[in-house]
């Protein structure tokens, strides 16, 4: 019997242990494994919709003839994340390389334009986060062993589903950093940005207040002196010059 307890913070609430209750033995297998053993955190899809951890786990049972469910995890649409079989045992989730991952369902059918939740992908991130960081499984240290089903060698599958490609970058990435806010650190870098944007702004408007007062007393000793042809002032081609620089560089209706 193996039992390895996680506690994972960032999960909250949303991470249940369901090794007591379910249906089957979560704690044994046909062999246990060091975690160092581990190489891959293998995404799966049940291809079935709206099934229950007991429901799935009795299929395992009663179709398949196994000790219990061939998933270490389940999670479900509303970003439940149940935990049905210790880490500890490899179980049955791929083919011939069970002994090298833990196997990651997500509850649904991925197929024809379906993708799971964001509820779903944010819960999925965090715990392969959480499992990435996890100091044990001492060779699932990068995203890059996040895989979808298919893509381990050698299985003849479709799981988890024909869009995996399309929300694999959710699940490495982090759904709150692609689809909602910008990052804390992108946003104070939009805030800085704006906030010199105004500064220039409100220099090129004191510039150009400048200039129409320069031009002003051209206009006066031009009036005053007309036979007298005077050579353009050098501050006023300056001015001019930055004038047009930003409005080059910021053609109008293109202000933030
Ligand atoms: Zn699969």
């Amino acid at each position: 019997m193996a039992k390895t307890d996680l506690n994972i913070p960032s999960l909250g609430d949303k991470f249940i242990d369901l090794r007591d209750s379910l249906p089957g033995d979560a704690y044994t297998w046909s062999w246990e494994r060091p975690l160092s053993q581990i190489n891959y955190l293998a995404i799966h899809h049940t291809g079935v919709e709206n099934q229950t951890p007991s429901q799935i786990a009795n299929s395992h049972i009663t179709a398949n003839g196994w000790g219990g469910i061939g998933y270490h995890f389940l999670i479900d649409k509303q970003g439940f994340v149940y935990y049905t079989g210790d880490i500890s045992t490899a179980r049955a989730n791929v083919a011939n390389l069970n002994e090298q991952v833990l196997g990651i369902c997500l509850i649904g059918n991925f197929v024809s334009g379906e993708v799971p939740s964001q509820e779903q992908l944010d819960s999925t991130h965090k715990l392969c986060e959480f499992l990435i960081s996890y100091s044990e499984l001492s060779n699932v240290k990068s995203w890059d062993k996040v895989r979808g089903h298919t893509e381990l060698p050698n299985q003849s599958t479709p799981c988890p589903g024909d869009n995996w490609p399309s929300w694999r970058i959710q699940i490495v990435e982090g759904v709150s950093l692609v689809f909602n806010t910008p990052s804390p650190n992108s946003k104070s870098q939009v805030d800085s940005l704006q906030t010199s944007l105004a500064y220039v702004n409100q220099q090129v408007f004191t510039l150009q207040e400048a200039l129409q007062e320069k031009d002003k007393e051209i206009m006066e000793l031009k009036k005053s002196q007309p036979e007298i042809a005077r050579p353009k002032d050098a501050t006023l081609t300056i001015v001019g010059a930055l004038i047009n620089l930003y409005k080059f560089l910021i053609p109008p209706g293109k202000e933030m």
